[in-house]
């Protein structure tokens, strides 16, 4: 099976947030539009799939996410604005923002990759046969070796835009 769609993290994965309360202090790694129409023209979806208690904290409530990821030029995006104590579908590990993605995208999990720095990003593709990859920015240094006992053939790479050396 061919990977179709890539849907990345955005927090420690796209880039690094100068206070983690604040979405809005995000300092992207390498110019991510740039990155995504690499990517949209090697033949895939570009998609992005973020954990944003920032929202159910109030910190976040009101932030344009639909804006900066269309001005990424992202195909598709999800976030969760639930805080662990809601016990929603979509928090990751949970697998429901990749779930309604691949639906709306009308891509089988086993086609869709999840890039991620968390091993909660590794886990919501892997709990629903989507592929998984670990970037090293963010805590995926801290996380590797747990992603890998866990899942020893997760590929890993320093910097989300190499995924398109894996491509
Ligand atoms: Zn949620």
């Amino acid at each position: 099976m061919k990977t179709k769609a890539i849907l990345f993290d955005r927090d420690g994965t796209l880039g690094e947030l100068a206070d983690k309360r604040y979405p809005q202090t995000l300092s992207p790694y390498c110019d991510i539009r740039e990155a995504f129409l690499k990517i949209k023209e090697k033949g895939y979806f570009v998609g992005i799939l973020s954990n944003q208690s920032s929202v159910a904290r109030g910190t976040g409530a009101g932030y344009d996410f639909d804006g900066e990821f269309s001005r990424y030029g992202a195909d598709i995006w999800k976030i969760c604005p639930h805080d662990n104590a809601d016990g929603c579908d979509c928090r990751k590990p949970k697998s429901g923002m990749l779930l309604s993605a691949a639906a709306a995208l009308g891509i089988p999990l086993e086609e869709c990759m999840i890039v991620g720095d968390r091993l909660s990003d590794i886990q919501c593709a892997k709990n629903v046969g989507a592929r998984a990859v670990l970037v090293l920015t963010g805590y995926g240094k801290e996380e590797r070796e747990q992603v890998l006992s866990l899942y020893p053939e997760t590929p890993v790479l320093p910097r989300f835009d190499e995924i398109l050396k894996l491509l």
